[in-house]
């Protein structure tokens, strides 16, 4: 199983919005969705048998608007995007549905 783990986030924290849209360097042309930080569990052991999730700052979890599969990108390779900035029926940059 290789679930990626997050904290979600909401408003602007440390310059993200996190209730906006963002377009992703790698993904030019596809509107993402900012969840949270991503987090990872550290190692268990006698002492702390269950840790709790630590937040990666550096990640963000993003989903791509209109999915549910889970991507983590750089924090820096996030740029927010306006809200007529994308189409909201299919989630892409400049698609021109129904305009
Ligand atoms: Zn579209």
């Amino acid at each position: 199983m290789n679930r990626i783990n997050h904290i979600e986030k909401t408003g602007v924290v440390n310059g993200i919005n996190f209730d906006g849209r963002f377009k992703v360097k790698r993904w030019p042309a596809v509107a993402v969705v900012a969840l949270g930080y991503f987090a990872e569990y550290p190692e268990s052991d006698e002492e702390d048998p269950e840790p709790e999730l630590v937040a990666d700052e550096s990640r963000i979890v993003v989903v791509m608007v209109g999915d549910d599969k889970r991507h983590v990108v750089d924090a820096s390779d996030l740029t927010e995007i306006p809200e007529e900035g994308y189409c909201p029926s299919c989630g892409q940059i400049g698609c021109g549905h129904g305009r």
